[in-house]
């Protein structure tokens, strides 16, 4: 424990200045390992758990040829490319701005087939959690009937980026357009991975968090709030983009700076198993009920979406 203690310590250092020791090799996916206990979110964190908290005001300084814990180790495609992948001969910058039906569309969205790509990344938008996702849900507001969905905030979330992305011209790729799925994370990774792109990769995943409570049925404590966002854990490429949204996301939503955060151990799934650089952004607390009420209004999650955006261009126009 002591040891965990001062390793925590020094991950501490490294994480907040830069520290020097190569890194190591992220774990590559097996096709049989089991993801039961690899958690896939902040809300599934235990509190014995070791967490790195780092300042996203902390310039990350990336030299032009360094290379990265992840991002340039591996970018072969993954063989395991699973049955469910769907048909990605949409990519014809079709995938609509104009609502319903988004959900339902998937593939990639921005430069129409056939031009040269623009911008420099394709943004992998990974919405988290299915329809028959376990948990992941508000306890019901007083009004007997309102909770807050993880799996649709997080759909709202992406497709409200995707429309912008359009506008942008901004190459992305929607991993999981389905509704009716569970956690898919195998899947959502695989096809992240297995996507066939000119421009290198990076990949979203969009989160609302949860903290401890009595119960699923009962609120969390109030003074739990805020946002913080996920990076695979040593990672300075994934540091310096979670830097970017976090600085974004709360300058836009005036919600709580939880900043960045990684883990040295047991690092979730979508952040562990990318073969690009990943990052989670954990946007506010849904079972915090004044904070889940915000969470409901069209007007928050615009803000949301546009602080992603923001995000986005910003590293579009300067790289990373
Ligand atoms: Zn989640």
């Amino acid at each position: 424990m002591f040891k965990k203690f001062l390793d925590a310590i020094g991950n501490l250092f490294k994480s907040l200045f830069g520290g020097g020791t190569d890194p190591q090799p992220k774990p590559k996916p097996k096709p049989n390992d089991p993801i039961t206990d690899i958690p896939q979110d902040g809300s599934e964190i235990t509190p014995d758990t070791i967490i790195i908290v780092a300042d996203e005001t902390e310039n990350v300084i990336i030299k032009p040829d360094e290379k990265d814990i992840e991002f340039d180790d591996d970018l072969g495609v993954d063989e395991n490319i699973p049955s469910t992948i769907p048909d990605d001969n949409n990519s014809s910058g079709d995938s609509g701005t104009d609502g319903s039906d988004n959900e339902e569309e998937g593939g990639s969205g921005g430069p129409v087939e056939g031009e040269v790509p623009q911008g420099r990344f394709l943004w992998c938008l990974d919405n988290g959690h299915g329809q028959f996702t376990k948990g992941k849900r508000s306890p019901v507001f007083d009004d007997g009937v309102t909770q807050f969905l993880e799996y649709e905030f997080n759909r709202d979330i992406v497709r409200r980026i995707m429309a912008q992305l359009d506008e942008h011209g901004i190459s992305y790729y929607n991993v999981v357009p389905e509704v009716e799925v569970d956690d898919f994370l195998r899947e959502r990774v695989d096809r992240a991975n297995a996507k066939k792109s000119e421009l290198p990769k990076l990949f979203i995943s969009v989160h609302s968090n949860a903290a401890s409570a009595r119960s699923s049925k009962h609120w969390a404590s109030a003074s739990i709030s805020g946002i913080e966002t996920w990076y695979f854990h040593n990672s300075k490429k994934g540091r310096k983009v979670a830097s970017i949204f976090q600085k974004h996301l709360v300058d836009q939503t005036g919600l709580k700076n939880r900043h960045l955060k990684s883990r040295p151990e047991s690092q979730f799934y979508v952040l562990r198993k990318t073969k690009m650089t990943a990052v989670l952004t954990e946007n506010g607390f849904y079972n915090n009920e004044v904070e889940a009420a915000k969470l409901m209004t069209d007007e928050m999650r615009q803000k949301i979406a546009d602080a992603h955006v923001v995000a986005i261009l910003e590293i579009e126009k300067n790289g990373i």
